[in-house]
């Protein structure tokens, strides 16, 4: 028998939309945004692009799509771009900048912090030499794994990528997680990148969409290869408007679940079964004893608690978002607590 979920820390991705969200969506002005006539499309492209300091945005249905559409734009046929092993646009995009845009990810180990060595990108830069293919772009993600990539080292990395002349992209998915966990601006985070996607539809609580941001021409250029990819939306405004709901109400309250986070990490931590590494933004990895691995996720779920496993098979993960309380961390100690009381 399957129960069913009460307190959902599968992902930040589940989140509903809330009634306010609901009633800007309900009510927002619209038009044909392939017209470039929707009011709402063209407020929260001009709301992301100015929160992020650049020029321009682009709205998109995906942060999928955002990211091939990046990709697309910095790199032609027979490109490069150096990534992450472990990073969402090599790993989990299905193939899709090899498959459409015909350019070669050069995969890199990340290492436990989520970063790339400096010394692993540079000897990945190939020379100008007919065998190769042209590298043009390294591409980071933060946060990446929950983590946040220290400052220091994105001005290292980006700074290695221009003296090669790459073009530099962040998968910034959740950036405002990072932006909150280091109490900096997302702007600033975006400052050493050339184009920045952003996830409307995680702990923003948005129920569709990313935005792209970046210089005008690079949009220009984006926006024909949305086109392209089947993404020109026409009323759109009436998803833009829970994107805007969410940048202009849903920012600022991030830090609640870093607090949630950090509350369910340190209950999580009181069992030697469990290994927890403290987490940095909204997710908590816990690697599980593999003696009680499989009965404790079952005890779990069968309690209504809902998480994923995460990069073994021994390890869950956790994440905390708008739509999981203080009450509901609260009460998935509770049914912890009571499985290991029952040893
Ligand atoms: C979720 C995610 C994406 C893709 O967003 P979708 O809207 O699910 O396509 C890209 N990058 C990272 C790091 C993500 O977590």
């Amino acid at each position: 028998m399957t129960v069913a979920i009460r307190h959902d820390f599968r992902s930040d991705t589940i989140t509903r939309p809330s009634p306010p969200m609901r009633n800007a969506m309900a009510t927002a002005e619209v038009g044909d945004d392939v017209f470039g006539d929707d009011p709402t499309v063209n407020r929260l492209e001009i709301t992301a692009a100015n929160l992020f300091d650049k020029q321009a945005a682009l709205f998109l249905p995906s942060g999928t799509q955002a990211n091939l559409i990046a990709l697309m734009s910095h790199c032609e046929r027979g490109d490069e771009y150096i990534v992450g092993q472990k990073a969402h646009c090599y790993r989990w995009e299905a193939g899709g900048a090899a498959v459409l845009g015909s350019i070669q990810p050069q995969p890199l180990n990340n290492q436990a912090d989520g970063t790339l060595l400096l010394a692993d990108i540079e000897a990945a830069i190939k020379p100008d030499d007919s065998h190769f293919a042209r590298t043009r772009l390294l591409a980071l993600e933060n946060t990446t794994g929950g983590k946040v990539l220290p400052s220091v080292y994105v001005a290292a990395a980006t700074n290695l990528a221009r003296r090669y002349g790459l073009a530099c992209h962040l998968d910034g998915a959740r950036v405002f997680n990072a932006a909150a966990m280091l109490g900096v601006s997302a702007a600033s985070l975006a400052q050493p990148f050339d184009s920045v996607s952003v996830c409307l539809s995680k702990g923003l609580g948005a129920p569709i969409g990313s935005v792209l941001i970046g210089s005008t021409p690079f949009i220009a250029k984006a926006r024909r290869l949305r086109k392209m990819l089947g993404g020109g939306m026409r009323q759109a405004g009436i998803i833009a408007a829970a994107g805007l709901y969410a940048l202009e109400h849903n920012v600022a309250r991030l830090s609640e679940d870093h607090a949630n986070a950090a509350i369910l990490a340190a209950g999580l931590a009181e069992f030697t079964e469990l290994s927890v590494s403290a987490p940095d933004t909204n997710m908590v990895f816990v690697d599980v004893a593999p003696a009680i691995a499989v009965p404790f996720s079952a005890y779990l779920a069968a309690h209504g608690i809902g998480i994923t496993s995460a990069y073994t098979a021994t390890q869950q993960r956790w994440v905390i978002h708008l739509d999981v309380s203080r009450d509901a961390v609260e009460a998935a100690l509770e049914v912890v607590r009571d499985f290991f009381s029952k040893g």
